[in-house]
């Protein structure tokens, strides 16, 4: 697949869409989901055009890898989360059934977050 540079996320790292943004830095930039699915529910995208995890883990330069993992870690410290447990998630294709194509972490917490797959 080739990256769509016309999906959502794009749009909002490139300014044409609004955001609501809760951190930014040289690789990532991170905003709350429009639809949360818990109490905490934020997006973490890297600064590039990658469709999914594979995309990202495959073709990204490290420099990117690292920055982009790093600023997961410190938005989930900021948001207050790290004490009290948050979950990380990131949908890769049609089984996981990923809407956006731009690779994005969600990072959910705010409440016990039950089974990773309940029965
Ligand atoms: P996926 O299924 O691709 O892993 O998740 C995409 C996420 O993006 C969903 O949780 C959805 O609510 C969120 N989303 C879709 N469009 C927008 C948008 O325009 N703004 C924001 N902030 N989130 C969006």
């Amino acid at each position: 697949m080739t990256y769509n540079p016309d999906n959502v996320f794009a749009k909002i790292l490139n300014g044409s869409m609004p955001c609501n943004k809760v951190y930014e830095d040289d690789y990532a930039l991170a905003f709350h989901d429009i639809n949360p699915q818990a109490p905490v529910h934020v997006l973490v995208i890297p600064k590039g055009p990658y469709e999914s995890m594979d995309d990202f883990s495959k073709n990204a330069p490290v420099d990117l890898i690292c920055g982009f993992f790093s600023a997961v870690g410190q938005v989930a410290r900021e948001l207050g989360i790290t004490e009290d447990g948050y979950r990380m998630l990131a949908n890769h294709g049609a089984d996981a059934n990923q809407e956006v194509p731009h690779f994005h972490i969600h990072l959910f917490a705010g409440r016990n977050l039950g089974m990773l797959l309940p029965r």
